[in-house]
């Protein structure tokens, strides 16, 4: 009787903070319906830690409620397990729920089959998985609450499953959030897999950062009041300030970078400043560099330049009072209710504001949204790869590796994973402009093709027409999409050249070179010695850098062309040869 009444209490809660988001009556009654049938279903089954069962449905669905979603993703969130683990169908929520909420049912029930084991290359289910996400990302939202509360609960699983369970999580749920922009859940899913992942780091860290948490905490609670006295001079009244402690697994992460060196970190709690509005911000960051000195490139500016997943936020490091470097993140509200919520922060607004008599807020468009590029970006990748390894190769490198995140010379801005270089962020931009690209500029600067991008750098591209991407190519690109597309790029060159073999074979020869004295003399002394005809030598050097050189030889068979390109490239000074059949 007593659990009864709890849950009966969590579901008035829920139904609670609907009606404050301005969900209409009946909204109310659906998800009241669907509880009855929810806790019906599951009522002969029990947790692990042997609560009722529908304890768990409860917490999915007040957290869809707490991120302020329709009321089909609430009710979804409370019939989430019926399907998979009660005698229930599908097809008894469509007829009794409808057919948005049995899709978005079917659909947790799908990803609910994927078992991401870390070594196993289960491609095909993570395929759906993404697939899935593609589609709707309510989906997504409702397994990343499934998975939330798992992880919280996970104490009573199975220890041979909690390891499977908290890697899946690491590797697949937390990049995940982090993708849709929501870093509260993300920190959080971390810190609930690390101590099962790295149970001794997770204590080695516990037990040596405690202390220096406490001094920072201390540090910070005497920092806040002069801060805001300070504020109050120059006529600024944010409406919130507080110490924010960076999460565990981030920190590990960090450490590992630092050579675990805990003094070397700065920011293990920043100081959080929410205030009014955008001119705020900067005020506010006016302010206090005129306190206190900010230490160089530690000031990021994250409002005129969002970060990729949409976070706002003005960073800066400063030498505090006391000499202490400290960290503060100065945003406005509904900046700070995005980071938190991610792109279900912006749901939330549009359903408010939509919230019309017919209550039919509209989720249309959610998967075509255009500043989701990386969605866009997995239906392509699914277009490409056919081959389930290959996809998950891909998806492997390009989507859960560490990013970095570069600009057009427009201001767009790239995703490229580490070590990304211009012939990637080429094939990115459009596979035309990878196949000819010629060369490249970073920050201005001519840089080599395989040179390693960081982020922040602006990329350009210098094309050249008719210009076949280079076999060596594949030895430094990054991502599978660059990769896939110069392989095929180079096979349709090579059957171009078989057939035309046959006809005669004249060929030019373009280098990219570096000048130097004596350079021309070398280069032709290569072909000669190759007993090969040159024709013609021209250099081209208009809007160049370096000169082009345009020689005319004939050829009479491919490898011995190919062993004179092979020979020049050797020449010191030749950056990289194309050629064409003239
Ligand atoms: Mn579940």
């Amino acid at each position: 009787m007593d659990v009864k009444r709890t849950n009966d209490k969590i579901l008035n809660d829920i139904l609670k903070k609907m009606r404050e988001t301005g969900h209409a009556e009946a909204n109310l009654a659906l998800i009241k319906r669907t509880y009855e049938f929810a806790t019906e279903a599951h009522k002969d089954q029990k947790r692990k830690s042997g609560e009722p069962y529908i304890v768990h449905p409860l917490a999915v669905a007040e957290r869809l409620t707490n991120m302020k979603l329709d009321k089909e993703t609430i009710a979804a969130g409370l019939l989430h397990d019926t399907v998979e683990d009660t005698e229930r169908t599908i097809d008894d929520i469509r007829k009794n729920f409808g057919d948005e909420i049995a899709f978005l049912v079917e659909g947790v029930t799908k990803l609910d089959q994927i078992r991401y084991k870390g070594t196993e290359r289960n491609a095909e289910n993570l395929r759906k998985m993404f697939l899935a996400v593609a589609e709707d990302i309510r989906v997504v939202l409702i397994k990343l609450a499934d998975r939330q509360h798992n992880m919280e609960t996970l104490e009573h699983v199975a220890p041979e499953k909690k390891r499977r369970i908290a890697l899946e999580t690491l590797e697949i749920y937390a990049p995940l959030a982090y993708r849709l922009g929501i870093g509260e859940t993300k920190g959080q899913l971390e810190d609930l897999a690390f101590p099962y992942i790295y149970p001794q780091e997770h204590s080695w860290l516990k037990d040596h950062t405690k202390d220096t948490f406490e001094d920072r905490k201390n540090y910070i609670e005497r920092l806040i009041p002069v801060v805001k006295n300070e504020f109050s001079k120059e006529g600024l009244y944010p409406i919130d300030i507080h110490a924010r402690a960076k999460h565990y697994y981030s920190l590990y992460k960090k450490l590992l970078a630092h050579g675990m060196d805990i003094d070397k970190i700065h920011d293990l709690i920043a100081v959080r400043v929410v205030v009014k509005n955008i001119e705020d911000c900067y005020k506010t960051l006016g302010a206090i560099h005129k306190l206190w000195k900010p230490i160089p490139g530690r000031i990021k500016d994250y409002i005129a330049i969002p970060k990729p997943n949409g976070y706002r936020s003005l960073h800066t490091t400063i030498f505090g009072p006391e000499g202490k470097m400290t960290e503060f993140q100065i945003r406005t509200l509904e900046m700070h209710q995005e980071a938190e919520n991610g792109i279900t922060a912006h749901w939330a607004y549009s359903e408010a504001k939509t919230e019309s008599p017919k209550n039919t807020p509209s989720f249309s468009g959610i998967a075509r949204n255009k500043n989701l590029a990386w969605v866009q970006q997995l239906r392509e990748w699914h277009k490409e790869f056919q081959n389930p390894e290959e996809f998950l190769e891909s998806l492997k490198i390009d989507f859960f590796k560490n990013r970095i995140f570069v600009f057009t010379p427009k201001g767009e801005v790239l995703d490229l994973p580490e070590g990304a270089t211009p012939v990637d962020f080429a094939y990115q931009v459009h596979s035309t402009i990878g196949d000819t690209a010629a060369g490249a500029k970073v920050n201005s600067k001519m840089v080599s093709l395989d040179y390693r991008l960081s982020s922040g750098d602006v990329v350009e591209i210098l094309t050249q027409k008719n210009k076949r991407p280079n076999q060596d190519w594949l030895e430094f690109v990054k991502t599978s999409g660059a990769r896939k597309k110069i392989t095929t790029s180079i096979r349709k060159g090579r059957e171009h050249f078989a057939f035309a073999k046959k006809t005669g074979s004249s060929v030019e020869l373009r280098l990219n070179i570096k000048d130097r004295i004596g350079l021309l003399k070398d280069v032709s002394q290569v072909i000669s010695d190759q007993k090969i005809n040159m024709k013609s030598v021209t250099s081209e050097t208009k809007n160049r850098l370096y000169p082009l050189i345009v020689i005319q030889i004939s050829v009479k068979t491919k490898p011995s062309l190919e062993k004179l390109i092979f020979r020049l490239k050797k020449v010191n000074g030749v950056e990289e040869i194309n050629y064409k059949l003239a």
